[in-house]
């Protein structure tokens, strides 16, 4: 078990570029310094071609292997935005902008992707091309997306795309990966009730929409209860009530919004529907009107097996059969490489990043460990899927 050859003598620049980059974090698409570091050091590195401005701020870069561009080529992504929190880990290297932070790792992601880039523009030990990208806005934005939307697959086509995110608790120097359906659908929901106002000692003449949507707000949860079915996972939850400003007053609207996570295509457009269905519904029956709107973000991440399995062989390569696990349990949290998943065949797995707070707290830190670790993941990988 050893970091690749090619990088051993970078750790250091690439830790040092990881807390740099952890000092000065950037959100959603507004990534001015992180993707002009990004596309800096690649620079340096020699990589064949950089093209920058994919998806507003994203990065591409492709390394040629002994042949040139064979034709043949394999993606890795990894993500670049920070979070809109304020960082509390003490750390040396802590964020220098106020209620922003990299707190979900993806300065690590971005280390791990720069340290292949020079392994592989120095050993060019693959035939093909490797793509490597760089994109924006992973947290809530849909960046992968954005890029595909601006040519990202046509103007650089791949057989395979691969994805990496650091897990908190999972030790250092190990992989964890699932085939099939391992994160979430994520929808945002908004439901506004109208109802017709009035004094609310006359309720009489008013159709209060408060016990609407109290009845509707319990109705919500009896579709992961009664509809779906019992063998699969879904989530329902109901994270904002807002309606009223007096005591003696019956509003004449109430709005409420939250969150629906599945695992499942078809249980997802089963929520919608049902959610539709119980807003009209109940509604009608107190005599009152229900709107929906229902916003579709993120599509499941599913990989597939086949390319699990390159993806299990690359990580056995490097850190020995032991420290790869193929048990990682799905989660509700939901990640945009799944629009690249939906394109291109591929596999989205998880490095361990050792006991750290989790992902999204203010404590959180990336570890340096592990991109040393990362980085020869992806070497492997290429090497593998595009054997000379
Ligand atoms: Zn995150
Ligand atoms: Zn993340």
């Amino acid at each position: 078990m050893a970091v690749d050859s090619a990088i051993a003598n970078k750790l250091d620049e690439l830790v040092a570029f990881r807390r740099q980059m952890h000092q000065n974090p950037e959100l959603q698409y507004e990534l001015p310094e992180t993707a002009a570091a990004v596309a800096a050091v690649l620079r340096r590195t020699g990589v064949d071609e950089i093209h920058e401005g994919l998806g507003q701020t994203g990065v591409v870069a492709l390394v040629h292997g002994k042949n040139g561009a064979s034709g043949r080529s394999i993606g890795l992504r990894a993500d670049m935005d920070a979070l809109p929190i304020t960082e509390a880990s003490g750390k040396p290297w802590s964020s220098r902008n106020p209620g922003k932070m990299h707190a979900c790792g993806h300065d690590g992601h971005t280390a791990m992707l720069l340290g292949a880039a020079m392994g592989l523009a120095k050993t060019r030990d693959f035939d093909g091309t490797a793509v490597l990208i760089f994109q924006p806005a992973e947290e809530g934005g849909a960046g992968a997306r954005a890029m595909m939307e601006d040519g990202l697959f046509q103007r650089f086509p791949v057989a395979e795309v691969y994805g990496m995110h650091n897990k908190p608790g999972l030790p250092v120097g190990e992989f964890t990966m699932a085939p099939g359906p391992i994160m979430g659908s994520v929808d945002l929901f908004e439901i506004e009730v109208e109802g017709i106002g009035g004094h609310a000692a006359q309720p009489e003449f008013a159709r209060d929409p408060m016990p609407v949507m109290a009845a509707l707000i319990q109705a919500l949860q009896t579709i992961v209860s009664r509809n779906v079915d019992p063998i699969e996972r879904a989530v329902v939850s109901v994270t904002t009530v807002h309606g009223g400003d007096a005591f003696n007053v019956i509003p004449p609207t109430v709005r409420l919004t939250g969150t629906v996570r599945t695992l499942n295509e078809s249980v997802r457009d089963l929520i919608e529907t049902r959610m539709g269905e119980l807003t009209q519904g109940i509604a009608a029956a107190y005599g009152a009107t229900g709107h929906l709107h229902y916003d579709r973000r993120y599509p499941v991440t599913i990989n597939r097996a086949e390319q699990i399995g390159h993806a299990a062989a690359a990580a056995e390569a490097v850190v020995g059969a032991d420290k790869v696990h193929r048990d990682m349990p799905p989660t509700m949290g939901g990640e945009d490489f799944s629009f690249m998943l939906n394109a291109v065949p591929g596999a989205y797995i998880n490095i361990g990043n050792g006991a750290s707070a989790g992902i999204h707290h203010p404590d959180y830190d990336f570890n340096d460990e592990a991109i040393g670790w990362g980085a020869s993941y992806w070497m492997s990988l290429v090497r593998s899927r595009l054997p000379l």
